[in-house]
């Protein structure tokens, strides 16, 4: 008996095993670059705000996540575009992010809500916690310059999901919470008053 036949067809699919695993391997590369992609803001990478109300809307179905959420809003970005430039404003939004980043855990949905305002979906915290990991965020951003922006601060809303929230009644209240740190002087964290 010979092996001849055998070992020419062997011989040739091998490589094309090869081929076809390579293209296999890229092709699911692509998905999950596709993946994140659309899972991304695209300037700082942090989740985008579908990402964050998918993250959001989970958390108030299941009250018992004990979840909390932080929105803040850098301020007077404005004038730091007006005054630095455009492009000095988005090196101010990056530099943002990445510091916010480092005081979250990664299980935290950390997104850019839009322009220049954050959102942050917590799991398992308390009013304390939640207060105090907004208080880190402040500081994080506010204890060291920005070039070329010099200082910036923001101002923070938080709040906690109640188990008859809806997304809704929720974002009002958080809202709210942070539009009172923007008035009574910013570059602070205010708790939504229903908790206390
Ligand atoms: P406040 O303290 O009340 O929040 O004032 P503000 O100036 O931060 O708020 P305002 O809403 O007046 O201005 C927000 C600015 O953010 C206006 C808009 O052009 C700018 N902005 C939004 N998205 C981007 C972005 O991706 N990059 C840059 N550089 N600027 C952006
Ligand atoms: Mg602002
Ligand atoms: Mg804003």
């Amino acid at each position: 008996m010979t092996l001849g036949p055998i070992t020419g067809v062997v011989s040739t699919l091998v490589p094309f095993h090869r081929v076809l695993q390579q293209r296999l391997t890229s092709l699911q590369d692509e998905r999950a670059l596709m993946q994140i992609l659309s899972e991304r803001d695209s300037l700082t990478q942090l989740y985008n705000r579908r990402v964050a109300e998918e993250f959001l809307s989970t958390c108030v179905a299941d009250a018992a996540s004990k979840s909390g959420v932080i929105l803040f809003d850098i301020d007077h970005f404005k004038r730091i575009n007006d005054t630095y430039g455009h492009q000095a404003g988005d090196i101010v939004l990056v530099a943002v992010a990445m510091r916010c980043s480092q005081v979250l855990r990664k299980t935290d949905c950390l997104a850019r809500w839009g322009g220049e305002e954050f959102f942050v979906v917590l799991q398992h915290v308390g009013a304390e916690a939640i207060e105090r990991i907004a208080e880190e965020l402040r500081l994080a951003i506010a204890s060291e310059e920005i070039e070329p922006a010099g200082s910036v601060t923001a101002s923070f809303g938080v709040s906690l999901i109640k188990s008859n929230d809806t997304i809704g009644s929720l974002l009002q209240r958080v809202d709210k919470a942070m539009y009172a740190a923007k008035t009574s002087g910013r570059n602070r964290v205010m708790t939504d008053k229903s908790l206390s």
